[in-house]
């Protein structure tokens, strides 16, 4: 294979039978998670909510895991994914860089997340749980872990936040086709879904809302467990099969990239993509790796890094992590995927090393590198994707300006074929950008004041 093939593929047998530990790595250790009194919480206290498998995994310091056979087995029905070299993008920059993305929208729900989603399903599964409980803002993840569910033979329940439930049907469709049961939340099922909709019976709910239901739920049924789609360390794990992936690909054509890209909503994709090439990173190897977020959500570039509660009731442990506020209700950019408040804490604390940069996006530029890429590559992506390639678009317009023939990565996390009131907002010109004001960023910082500092 060479440089000049559009598309750089690896047979099934050579696809990577372990995934990468960061953890084993890392130059100075994670700060532990922290309990509401403030002492660090052992593995027990998540075993209501999590089997112990994954448990073990989260807080493993071993570098390398081997991935079940069976899991091996799911994930070939779309992996090994593709490494396609960006040659009409760009010619129409006119750039001397090469650009590269590795197509992570051919999985059945056309995302990364089931990367992560067959793995959880199948451990919960080897624990003997019956169960998985969820929650999906806009459907990405609860449609992942519907077919995961399914694939591997365990029942799924997603809890959908009510106003997506209403207005983006083909999602919940997705679902109820992989036989999941996806319930509009609030609802009537759990004690805090009752208790808000008394409260507020209109009410178009939230992320943090449904966690709270699905947690609930979870935790009440021994042989129930629940499921989360970012930001916890195993996650970020299972992900790492995309950038270990690439780093094959680029073997096999000779190459390496001088610029690793991602997008970043609770830190996966992103972490997936880039942490092996961080392995060679810390281990003296030259390469830029940036994580690129929406302006409007702009966690790990204005943020801080704080101990801070993944949920709005605080049910979870305090994560030390980049974080806007447990309470910040982002505005509604499209991009719904990247409209979390906090950063998962690996990404987070290599933020704090110094391995990685940040870069914060407005949607308009981000739409506009969107219908570029459709516009030469034909792929429509995911309104979280454009912001890795409007990342890509300005390093390779700053390699143009500096004449230099860098190599650049990007992970497509997924097509945006479900997601186009987006495109059509942006089309017929309705759409704006929400650069977050600084008074609105500290009044939701003034209430994780009282949280217990790292150290
Ligand atoms: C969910 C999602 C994201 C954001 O989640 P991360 O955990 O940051 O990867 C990005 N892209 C797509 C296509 C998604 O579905």
């Amino acid at each position: 294979m060479s440089i000049d093939s559009t598309k750089i593929l690896l047979n099934e047998d050579e696809m990577p039978r372990q995934w990468y530990n960061i953890q084993a790595d890392l130059p100075s250790p994670m700060p532990p998670p922290l309990g509401p009194d403030g002492s660090p919480v052992g593995p027990d206290a998540l075993s209501r909510v999590f089997p112990m498998n994954l448990i073990e995994q989260e807080v493993s310091t071993e570098r390398w895991i081997d991935i079940p056979e069976e899991v091996l087995g799911i994930l070939k029905i779309w992996r090994p994914s593709p490494l396609y070299r960006a040659r009409r993008l760009e010619q129409a920059l006119q750039t001397p860089a090469k650009i590269y993305y590795k197509n992570e929208g051919v999985s059945p729900a056309g995302s990364h997340k089931p990367n992560t989603a067959v793995p959880q399903a199948w451990y919960n599964k080897q624990f003997g749980i019956k169960h998985l409980i969820t929650e999906t803002g806009a459907g990405q993840w609860g449609s992942a872990l519907a077919m995961s569910c399914k694939l591997v033979g365990i029942d799924c329940k997603v809890f959908m936040v009510r106003i997506s439930f209403d207005q983006k049907p083909f999602r919940k469709i997705m679902m109820k086709t992989w036989g999941a049961d996806c319930i509009a939340s609030p609802s009537e099922q759990t004690a805090v879904g009752r208790k808000i909709l008394a409260e507020m019976p209109d009410t178009p709910g939230s992320l943090a809302i449904a966690i709270s239901e699905a947690i609930e739920q979870a935790v009440s049924n021994d042989d129930t467990r629940y499921a989360l789609g970012s930001v916890l360390n195993h996650v970020m794990l299972h992900q790492t099969i995309i950038g270990l992936e690439a780093r094959k690909q680029f073997e096999k054509a000779g190459l390496y990239p001088d610029v690793v890209i991602g997008c970043a909503g609770g830190g996966s994709n992103f972490a997936g993509i880039s942490f092996p090439f961080l392995y060679d990173k810390i281990h003296g190897k030259n390469v830029q790796v940036i994580a690129t977020e929406p302006e409007a959500c702009p966690t790990l570039t204005r943020g801080p890094y704080i101990y801070d509660a993944g949920d709005v009731a605080k049910m979870t442990p305090f994560l030390p992590m980049h974080s806007l506020g447990h309470g910040f209700i982002p505005p509604a950019i499209h991009a719904g995927g990247l409209r979390y408040h906090g950063m998962a804490p690996l990404v987070s604390h290599v933020k704090e090393l110094g391995l990685i940069d940040a870069t914060a996006i407005g949607q308009i530029e981000c739409y506009e590198a969107a219908l570029l890429f459709a516009h030469t590559e034909g792929f429509i992506s995911a309104p979280e994707t454009s912001h890795a390639i409007a990342q890509t678009i300005r390093e390779a317009k700053k390699a143009k300006e500096e004449g230099k023939e860098k190599v650049i990565l990007m992970n497509w996390s997924g097509h945006g074929l479900m997601d186009l009131q987006g495109y059509d907002a942006f089309l017929s010109g309705k759409l704006h950008d929400y650069p977050l004001p600084e008074e609105f960023l500290q009044r939701s910082l003034a209430a994780v004041r009282d949280h217990p500092p790292i150290r």
